[in-house]
């Protein structure tokens, strides 16, 4: 059923110039549309040719047929190549159908209007049909968000009309979807792997600072074996890892076990010495850094093949690039001397286990 008068009226046709031409769009309900022929063909290089074309190759001298959509859909089709605009309520009724038309007639404008339109009104219901026609009428953000909002909602969408009809009749589509879903998922992976691992380089970074800082300056429980400990000091501005760390150098400096015998706690402050030793830019002699020299000297001879070599390059160099970034990142270390000390600082001041960094090991 058409409800409405279509563009141009009649009266137009009678009162307008003479010399204008005069075509008639056929709708699938019958319904004949007048319009003007230059602003058709100006419009659509599509209207042009069946238009302009030689005359023994045209189907019909005057009439233009548009079947399998809707007559209002035409009509608001045609609304738009004469004004340019589309209302919202007949976005809202024939988004899909002016799509459609706009990519078989070549519209661009009305095209990129309508995908922008579409996106609006994704639901869980209508994204298959939405997908399988951003497909055929190749808009590719259209496209790319019904997948997105496939790919995010599967369990819901799979429950819909609209997949279970896809999945009888268009099993490549169902294919490629299903893909698109695991390659999704294959990269928020890789995303959450890479960012933990960032994480972790960057936190190897700050154990660094704060080693060389514990060994130089000395902290609240640790300090370098030249350097008397000081009363009422203020803890560090990464003190949650300093703390951390001093209380390995504690346990690396008393355990009974130490590496040898399977300390993991060991093992890893060994660790933790050996990537400052790789590292490491001071002359041996200026470096306060419990066991540095020991392992510039030996080099790589702990790591027993060339894999384990290559795996500790690469960490050392992704520390020494967190480090740099992280120091372009955060102003320098500061001492924050005015605070006042909290009570567990205090409390370690007071602790008879301050810990020299001379160890020999
Ligand atoms: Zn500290
Ligand atoms: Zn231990
Ligand atoms: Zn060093």
């Amino acid at each position: 059923m058409c409800r409405r008068p279509a563009c141009p009226t009649k009266s137009d046709n009678v009162s307008g110039d003479s010399t204008e031409v005069y075509i008639q769009i056929v709708t699938s309900g019958g319904r004949r549309i007048p319009v003007h022929a230059n602003i058709l063909a100006s419009a659509s290089p599509v209207f042009e040719g069946l238009i302009y074309r030689p005359r023994k190759h045209r189907s019909s001298e005057k009439t233009i047929p548009i079947a399998g959509v809707p007559c209002d859909a035409v009509v608001a089709f045609v609304g738009f190549i004469y004004s340019g605009k589309c209302s919202e309520e007949d976005m809202e009724k024939y988004g899909m159908h002016l799509l459609a038309l706009s990519h078989v007639y070549m519209v661009p404008k009305l095209k990129s209007r309508c995908a922008k339109a579409l996106i609006e009104r994704l639901t869980i219901e209508n994204v298959v049909d939405v997908l399988q026609l951003a497909r055929l009428c190749d808009a590719p953000d259209l496209y790319l968000k019904c997948m997105k909002l496939v790919s995010n909602k599967f369990k819901s969408v799979e429950e819909t009309e609209g997949w279970k009809f896809l999945q009888t009749n268009d099993l490549f589509f169902e294919l490629e979807i299903l893909q698109f879903i695991d390659e999704t998922e294959s990269r928020k992976k890789m995303s959450r792997r890479h960012r933990r691992e960032q994480r972790l380089y960057f936190e190897l970074g700050e154990a660094m600072d704060c080693l060389e800082h514990i060994c130089t300056e000395g902290c609240i429980s640790v300090g370098p074996y030249d350097m008397e400990p000081r009363k009422n000091k203020a803890p560090c501005n990464k003190f949650s890892t300093c703390q951390g760390l001093q209380l390995s150098i504690q346990h690396f400096a008393n355990c009974k076990k130490r590496v040898n015998q399977g300390c993991v706690r060991c093992k890893r402050m060994w660790q933790l010495f050996k990537l400052h030793a790789s590292i490491c830019e001071l002359p041996d002699s200026a470096c306060k850094v419990p066991l540095c020299r020991r392992f510039k000297m030996r080099g790589g001879e702990e790591l027993k093949n060339k894999k384990g070599e290559e795996r500790w390059e690469l960490l050392v160099k992704k520390v020494v690039v967190a480090r740099a970034t992280s120091s372009l990142l955060m102003p320098k270390r500061k001492r924050v001397e005015e605070e006042p000390v909290p009570a567990s600082c205090e409390e370690a001041n007071d602790n008879h286990n301050y810990v020299i960094t001379n160890l020999v090991c």
